[in-house]
Formats: structure tokens, C-alpha cells, sequence
């Protein structure tokens, strides 16, 4: 399987195949794109596939959709969505995972991700976040420029 290889000395390698971000409050903002994130999804390796995953609480995804070149998905109503989005991770491969929230309902997801990157945006970011996170970023556009220039992860992990 093509993966994203992170070999950090001193601590344990990184193998990463997918990027799972959270939709508002992480890539958006009061139910817009903040700038500079659809750029940041294509400039990813091609080793690495992106997901944006909502319970869309402002009913946006469909009308983002456009400017997301990556997969969307929707989680389902009947579940809380901190279970549904530790599912999907749980269902991709946690430890391939990436994700990449700033809510009380990324936590769990973040929890068993191989990387866990918080992000401190205008939303804020949940302390159950900030305790399972391995890098906390300013932003999602920070965030995946580490992804998509790992030295700069490297220098933030390593041992
Ligand atoms: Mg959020």
C-alpha cells in the first residue's frame, strides 16, 4: 500500500495513509473555507488521501463541497458524532490515520490516530483535544503543510 513514511529519530516511524480533518472549526469558519485550505488538500502527497468528515452542524458541506478536492463524508444522525468519526478512523486504519479537529467530538478519533493534530482556530480547541493531540497548529493550513513538508514534522517530533 502506498503510505506516507515519516521515519522520526528517537521516536517511533510514522506510516500514514490518510488525513481525516473535521469540517467546522478546523477547515472552515462559521460555515466558510478559510483561505488558503483547498490549496493546502492539493499540495498533499499523492500517498495520502484526505477526508473531510462532518455531522455539518451549519449545513455547509454540500454548499463547500466544490472547493474541497477531497473525499466528503457525512456522518450519520442516529449516533453521536464523537462514535461515528472514531468509527471511520477505526475503519480506515487507525494507526495510518492522520486526523486533525479542534471539537470535543475529534477527540476520540484523535485518541487512536497515528498522528493527532489539534488545531487552535478561531473556534478554539477542546482540552479532550488538546490531550490527545501530538502537535497542536494554528491552523489546518499549518497543519497540513506539515504533512506536505515532513521535515518541519520531523523537526516537531523527533526524539
Ligand atoms: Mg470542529
Amino acid at each position: 500500500m502506498r503510505m506516507l513514511d515519516v521515519d522520526l529519530p528517537f521516536a517511533p516511524s510514522l506510516h500514514l495513509c490518510h488525513v481525516v480533518l473535521d469540517l467546522n472549526g478546523t477547515i472552515a469558519t462559521d460555515g466558510v473555507l478559510n483561505p488558503g485550505v483547498s490549496e493546502a488538500l492539493i499540495a498533499l502527497p499523492d500517498t495520502l488521501t484526505a477526508h473531510v468528515v462532518t455531522a455539518d452542524t451549519h449545513q455547509v458541506a454540500e454548499i463547500l463541497r466544490p472547493q474541497l478536492p477531497c473525499e466528503l463524508t457525512h456522518l450519520e444522525s442516529d449516533e453521536p458524532p464523537a462514535v461515528a468519526k472514531a468509527q471511520l478512523v477505526a475503519r480506515l486504519g487507525a494507526d495510518q490515520c492522520v486526523v486533525i479537529g479542534n471539537g470535543e467530538s475529534d477527540a476520540g478519533a484523535m485518541k487512536i490516530a497515528g498522528l493527532a493534530i489539534g488545531i487552535l482556530g478561531e473556534e478554539g480547541l477542546a482540552t479532550a483535544c488538546l490531550a490527545n493531540a501530538k502537535v497542536v497548529c494554528r491552523s489546518a493550513v499549518d497543519a497540513l503543510g506539515l504533512l506536505s513538508t515532513p521535515k518541519r514534522l520531523i523537526g516537531t517530533l523527533h526524539g
